[in-house]
């Protein structure tokens, strides 16, 4: 279904969410307040405004209050990032998610009701740490502090074994909720399923579980 993304501030993060929700066929109003980056979007986004993202009556003339998601991208300038946020959330916007540059700007960001915040090195850094740490992990989703889905190449072990076999919820903790095989995703294994070497596992469990399976396979 085609969604309505506003995202407010232009720079690596704000322009590669911009165009990726747009590659996806979503309608993407993309704000910022310096023209030049407003022009490199022009081709890559339904419209693009040049604006202030802490100027209500700005936001309001772009019709900013018909979006259900708006994305505030907004870097180095923590308070415009703050005030932003704040304004949005007060003019009723359901979905706000903004980008933090630390932990303060994090903590004060959740004060004023950001319903996502998000901290794209220190979650790609994560991800690639993860990634570098097992040669058989593909990719890591951190869910919370304790929780991860993994991405995981199914072993020569679990080769030609059905699902109720490995018994993996039971022994590990962790459960498959899917399988990948060349281009098809099944997202309802069931018992029954047999496993193939090329394929691929997606799990999800509490990331000390997750580990003990990774160093099992
Ligand atoms: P990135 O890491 O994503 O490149 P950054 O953390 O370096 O970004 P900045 O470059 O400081 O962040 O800001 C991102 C964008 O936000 C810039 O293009 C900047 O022009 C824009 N911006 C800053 N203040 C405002 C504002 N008040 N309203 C709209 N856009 C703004």
């Amino acid at each position: 279904m085609k969604k309505q993304f506003a995202v407010i501030g232009l720079g690596r993060f704000g322009i590669s969410v911009s165009r990726e929700l747009y590659k996806l066929g979503h309608d993407v109003l993309a704000i910022d307040i310096n023209p030049s980056k407003v022009n490199e979007m022009v081709n890559d986004s339904t419209h693009s405004a040049v604006a202030d993202g802490t100027d209500e009556k700005a936001l309001r003339e772009l019709g900013i209050t018909n979006f259900d998601h708006v994305i505030v991208a907004i870097g180095d300038n923590l308070q415009a990032s703050i005030l932003c946020t704040l304004l949005l959330k007060e003019m009723g916007i359901e979905s706000v998610w903004s980008k933090a540059q630390n932990a303060h700007h994090h903590k004060v960001l959740d004060k004023i009701g950001a319903d996502k915040i998000i901290h794209p090195e220190h979650d790609m850094g994560n991800r690639v740490a993860q990634h570098l740490m097992s040669d058989k992990v593909i990719d890591h989703i951190e869910l919370s502090r304790d929780f991860s889905i993994v991405e995981i190449s199914v072993p020569k072990s679990m080769n030609k074994k059905t699902l109720a076999e490995l018994d993996i919820r039971a022994k590990y903790g962790v459960t498959i909720l899917g399988i990948k095989r060349g281009k098809n995703i099944n997202i309802s294994p069931a018992a029954d399923d047999i496993l193939q070497q090329r394929d691929v596992l997606f799990v999800i469990g509490h990331n000390n579980d997750l580990k003990r399976f990774e160093e099992s396979t």
